[in-house]
């Protein structure tokens, strides 16, 4: 039998060991030593259109099982502009590879949304993976393109529009989530980035304070080193450094503005217009519903900086790069 002594020093001699490690397991400084990813500080954003969702919207997707690798979402802030960017994409070889690039970037965008619409009659396995291992905030959508709409062979047909159902079905979605009624809602910024162009991240900081419609240059489109909107001393847009038809009511590329989020949703019958739209006409087919010249608001230093680029491959790079009074040559690219 112990004597009550020995039993007395045993429990004097484990209690303070037993509490020193409960302690140490407790304290929130372990939280930051411990490097697990799902120990990290931020890495569990909750997403934050949940407020505003039914619980049983479908669409919605948050990341799941992500590769440690892609666990490095920005802190989510309640009171920035949530930035809604939508983009269409549809299969072939480079899917993935642009797909990737623009994943990276918009990893480094603090409050961005992603909106991918694939053009397709369902949510493919490799665009639904690639989206899981971000921890991005995306929603992940499909619409096929009407066969009359679809382009046959590897033939360019510019007067055939890209993306435009996609597109629509975004905005729609947009507007069927958030209510333009409540003034509570966190404000929004709606940007529609291609699948194919490189995003300076500037551009997602310049766009964020968009109060209607905000326009910048974009580089190699329409046959030039870049098109900008033209900008007076009063930082009014009064026309447009284009080739390609510059008396279109908005002469610009579908990467050259961001609109509010409120102004979508206030204007409904906004959408980008598919049949009886000539090429080139399909940003003017939504502009003309939202704003008017004298509303836009020229970002990027006043249109004089070169923030997002075209790259497509069979791009027919720099074609008119000599024609005077259409480039700049003071402008980096
Ligand atoms: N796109 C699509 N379906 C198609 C062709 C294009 O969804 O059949 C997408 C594409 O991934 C891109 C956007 O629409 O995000 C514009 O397409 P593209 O760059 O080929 O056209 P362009 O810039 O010449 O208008
Ligand atoms: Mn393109």
């Amino acid at each position: 039998m112990p004597k009550t002594r020995d039993i007395l020093a045993f429990v004097l001699i484990v209690l303070p060991w037993t509490l020193l490690i409960a302690v140490w397991d407790w304290s929130p400084i372990n939280d930051f030593k411990d490097d697990r990813p799902e120990k990290r500080p931020y890495s569990k954003i909750s997403f934050p259109l949940k407020k505003s969702c039914p619980p049983e919207n479908k669409d919605i997707v948050q990341a799941g099982h992500t590769k440690d690798v892609y666990r490095r979402s920005l802190p989510w802030s309640d009171v920035l502009p949530i930035l809604h960017v939508i983009t269409p994409t549809y299969s072939r070889p480079v899917q993935k590879a642009e797909l990737t690039r623009l994943a990276n970037t918009f990893l480094l965008v603090p409050n961005l949304h992603w909106i991918l619409v694939e053009d397709s009659q369902r949510r493919t396995p490799l665009v639904t993976r690639l989206l899981l291992e971000t921890s991005l905030n995306y929603t992940h959508l499909n619409v096929e393109t009407p066969k009359n709409y679809k382009l046959r062979g590897n033939k360019k047909d510019y007067t055939i529009p890209r993306g435009t159902v996609q597109r629509n079905l975004a905005l729609h979605w947009l507007r069927g989530t958030f209510s333009h009624n409540n003034s509570n809602s966190q404000p929004g910024v709606v940007y529609f980035a291609d699948d194919d162009n490189t995003y300076s991240l500037e551009l997602f900081e310049e766009m964020r304070s968009t109060r209607k419609v905000s326009v910048w240059p974009v580089a190699f489109v329409g046959g030039l080193r870049y098109e900008s909107p033209k900008v007076n001393t009063m930082g009014k847009v009064y026309g447009w450094k284009t080739v390609f038809d510059p008396h279109r009511p908005f002469a610009i590329d579908m990467a050259g503005f961001a609109v509010n989020l409120h102004l979508i949703l206030c204007k409904p019958q906004a959408y980008f217009k598919l049949r009886g739209v000539k090429g080139g006409y399909q940003e003017s087919s939504l502009l003309r519903e939202l704003v008017t010249l004298n509303d836009l608001e020229p970002k990027a230093a006043n249109c004089t900086k070169v923030l997002v680029w075209h790259t497509r491959a069979e791009n027919p790079l720099l074609v008119n790069e000599g024609r005077k009074g259409f480039t700049d040559s003071n402008v980096e690219i």
